[in-house]
């Protein structure tokens, strides 16, 4: 992890927030290569769920929400962890830390910090919610929360999203936007984030098919994971017992990656019954019923969820890709990426910067420039702009050579192999459309 972590802040992938203040705690900013890969992560799972289905409508709702939607949640009173103090050194932990030795609010307790003993709390109850004020008076009437979740915009919209689009059940409503949790032990990079961003999408069924429908999603959301090029020996389900099950959920299953810290779950699929509209209903007093035509019935439907986080399967893919090879008694790192989703897809080189190299290779660049992101270096020994393409995650590499002057060919090196093919420069897009097709 930590090579990683140096990795992408080196190759401006992602950087620590308001460094030159110090930074702020697991708070990450995205830097050029970065934004790259988590947008071709997103814009994958939006085409997967919404321009690739006819039963999926897509939304993008406010992070700002009516309070009352937090009450009939549960988040206002249930989304919290016991935490201790330590009256010495003021640090806070969760009451499970397993650094804590001895009991919480014990004179034996131990503080894992400052080691102090008998100075840490007895367990209270933390909400994780960030609040803020709406209006000019901060007072408790004026409090509002950075959702902790997309999924409540959702579910008060179902019924807009319905009479909007004539859908009709089942059918899902997809959605990709930030979700801010206060974490009190987040760590490992961008794995646990108090500012994060979701994928998030609630299908809508029919009770009594809710079973069906789950057992379809977990699979369809798996191969998705699959799909990115995740090595499959890393990816498992995990079924959460009845002491891990949320009080709304009947059935969960993680999707788990194994992470260099252990496995850890990407995304979640839950089977959350009635639960969320049902509570909807009941704190606002609107109906939020389904009118079944063909049957002639209403009912309150079930909804299937699938939420994963965008930054952690950005990191999952980062942490999947990074490999060591010994060339040629040097070390090579390469982020081995899928095509599909690399930050750049070619780097365009003029082998030496002299007799018309440089011009040509310049005008393929601006080229393929307005197809795919491609990035042009004519700087030292081609070696080293093949290494650095090579830790960006670049799968292609496309030199101009004197044969490219003379003959209209170029070489395209493979990341992986580092195999040269020698490539027509009027097939050179269609080449490499094919191969960055998937
Ligand atoms: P965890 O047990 O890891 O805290 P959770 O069960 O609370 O996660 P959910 O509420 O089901 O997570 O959120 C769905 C997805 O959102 C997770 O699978 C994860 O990918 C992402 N996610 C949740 N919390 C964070 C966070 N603090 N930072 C980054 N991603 C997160």
């Amino acid at each position: 992890m930590d090579k990683l972590v140096s990795l992408a802040k080196r190759r401006g992938f992602v950087f620590q927030s308001s460094e030159i203040y110090g930074g702020l705690g697991s708070v990450w900013d995205y830097g050029p290569l970065g934004v790259e890969l988590k947008k071709n992560v997103k814009d994958r799972w939006w085409r997967a769920m919404v321009h690739a289905r006819d039963d999926i409508e897509g939304l993008d709702a406010a992070i700002l929400m009516h309070p009352k939607v937090w009450e009939a949640s549960g988040h206002v009173a249930g989304f919290t962890d016991p935490l201790v103090d330590c009256k010495h050194c003021k640090n806070r932990f969760r009451a499970d830390d397993p650094r804590i030795k001895g009991t919480p609010g014990q004179p034996d307790a131990q503080c894992p910090v400052c080691g102090s003993k008998g100075t840490l709390t007895e367990p209270r109850l933390f909400n994780l919610m960030f609040k803020t004020f709406m209006g000019p008076v901060e007072d408790q009437a004026a409090v509002v929360y950075l959702r902790p979740e997309t999924a409540q915009g959702i579910y008060v919209n179902y019924l807009n999203v319905l009479n909007s689009s004539r859908q009709r059940i089942p059918f899902g409503i997809a959605q990709i936007g930030k979700a801010f949790r206060n974490e009190i032990t987040p760590g490992n990079f961008i794995f646990r984030t108090r500012e994060f961003e979701q994928m998030e999408m609630q299908f809508f069924v029919k009770p009594g098919s809710d079973v069906e429908w789950f057992e379809r999603w977990r699979a369809w959301r798996m191969e998705w994971h699959q799909a990115l090029g995740l090595a499959p020996a890393k990816l498992r389900f995990h079924q959460h017992g009845p002491s891990e099950l949320a009080h709304y959920a009947k059935d969960a299953f993680d999707i788990q990656y194994e992470f260099p810290f252990g496995w850890q779950e990407i995304e979640g699929v839950h089977n959350r019954t009635d639960f969320d509209l049902g509570r909807h209903q009941q704190y606002s007093g609107k109906k939020l019923e389904y009118f079944d035509q063909a049957a002639n019935e209403r009912y309150l439907p079930y909804i299937v969820e699938t939420s994963a986080g965008a930054d952690r399967v950005t990191l999952t893919l980062m942490v999947d890709a990074y490999r060591e090879e010994q060339v040629e008694g040097e070390t090579r790192v390469v982020l081995g990426f899928h095509p599909a989703i690399a930050p750049i897809k070619a780097g365009v080189f003029p082998l030496v910067k002299k007799d018309g190299m440089p011009e040509l290779a310049t005008e393929v660049y601006h080229a393929l420039k307005r197809r795919v992101p491609v990035f042009y270096d004519d700087s030292g020994a081609i070696g080293r702009r093949y290494r650095r393409m090579d830790e960006a995650g670049t799968p292609f590499c496309v030199t101009i050579d004197g044969e490219s002057v003379s003959g209209g060919t170029v070489t395209v090196r493979h990341r992986d192999s580092m195999n040269q093919d020698r490539v027509a420069l009027d097939q050179l897009e269609a080449y490499l459309g094919d191969h960055l097709a998937g």
